[in-house]
């Protein structure tokens, strides 16, 4: 028995993709976090992070939790919070797919779409959402960003889980990142059990992070249709995360691979988990036949139908998926 629709969060399955395996000769083993029951990894974070706040004492009942999000970890939030009597109110940037705004009004959250600036300006989601959280009395700010019971749920439940469910038997661990919540996390609970796991970012072009892994500069490179993954800044729950190497994987590479998990795997999933699985199949041929290598699915595909999934949107971006094989890997 759950606790609750909190108490079904995590515990997903470690699905081993049999086809990819089989085309590289390493095993890719995806953890099935769309099965949480806000769709996405950011459950976990948006758990932790309420936990931590009751723990604190800082949410009373009735209470509001604010957040500039790319819209899962609002959802996520909002999930955890209609479930505890909370409410929410989700500041989001206007480039992000529409499936997640409806979602996030569905539930209930009290959505404020704002224009998609640069961090620097102050108009930034990020700002915003620290502003409103400010000027409403008893409200907090969840600041997934720096607050580090992000991390720490991940180094609680999703390393663990990764490891017991790999059987202890992990070469490496790959994965992209938005707060880094789920590398950081993840990466410090794999080390802690098996040093010799290597921990791998794959990062989407616009993002900085490949350049800090690889070498300790803030470089950005091109642009990417990947939402909620990439990001031009340091903060805390990226920082200090014990991630060995970094690949970057273009959207083209991204496509190809959602499509091709949707047909050959019957795996539905968004942008960043098949980026991940890029990243991570990628990674994985550089490692010794019959290797083993964990990615996390990040969220589902449904909520990417008029993008990702939709012809005309790939038509306009040059994304028509083209692949009848694993050759764009
Ligand atoms: N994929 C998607 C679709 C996301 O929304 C996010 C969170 N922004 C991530 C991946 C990255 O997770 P994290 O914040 O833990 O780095």
């Amino acid at each position: 028995m759950r606790d609750g629709v909190a108490g079904t969060i995590g515990n997903t399955p470690l699905i081993a993709l049999p086809k990819l395996s089989a085309a590289i000769g390493r095993t890719i083993l995806g953890k099935a976090e769309f099965l949480n029951p806000g769709g996405s990894v950011k459950d976990r974070a948006a758990r932790g992070i309420i936990d931590d706040f009751e723990r604190r004492g800082l949410l009373a009942p009735g209470g509001t939790i604010v957040e500039g999000t790319a819209g899962n970890t609002g959802i996520g939030l909002t999930v955890v919070a209609n479930g505890r009597g909370y409410r929410t109110v989700i500041v989001v940037p206007d480039d992000q797919a529409p499936e997640k705004y409806a979602l996030l009004r569905t539930l209930g959250a009290d959505l404020r779409i704002v224009a998609a600036v640069p961090f620097a300006d102050p108009a930034n989601y990020y700002h915003q959402a620290r502003a409103l959280a400010e000027s409403m009395p008893g409200a907090v700010w969840a600041n997934q960003f720096e607050n580090l019971a992000n991390r720490d749920a991940h180094e609680a439940t999703t390393g663990p889980e990764i490891y017991d469910q790999a059987g202890g038997a992990l070469d490496a661990f790959v994965t992209s990142a938005g707060t880094g919540g789920t590398i950081g996390g993840v990466s410090r609970a794999l080390k802690a059990r098996d040093a010799s796991i290597r921990t791998v970012l794959a990062d989407p072009y616009g993002s900085a992070l490949y350049s800090y892994v690889k070498h300790g500069t803030l470089d950005v490179e091109g642009d990417s249709n990947a939402e909620g993954i990439g990001i031009k800044r340091i903060v805390a729950n990226f920082s200090g995360a014990p991630v060995d190497d970094a690949l970057r994987v273009d959207d083209r590479a991204m496509v190809e691979m959602a499509h091709w998990l949707t047909h050959h795997e019957g795996l539905f999933v968004g942008g960043s988990a098949a980026l991940n699985v890029v990243g991570a199949a990628r990674f994985a041929r550089m490692l010794p036949e019959g290797a083993r290598v964990a990615t996390i699915l990040c969220d589902g595909g449904d909520r990417y139908r008029s993008r990702l999934y939709d012809a005309a949107w790939l038509a306009e971006k040059e994304l028509t998926p083209s692949a009848t094989d694993l050759s764009f890997l």
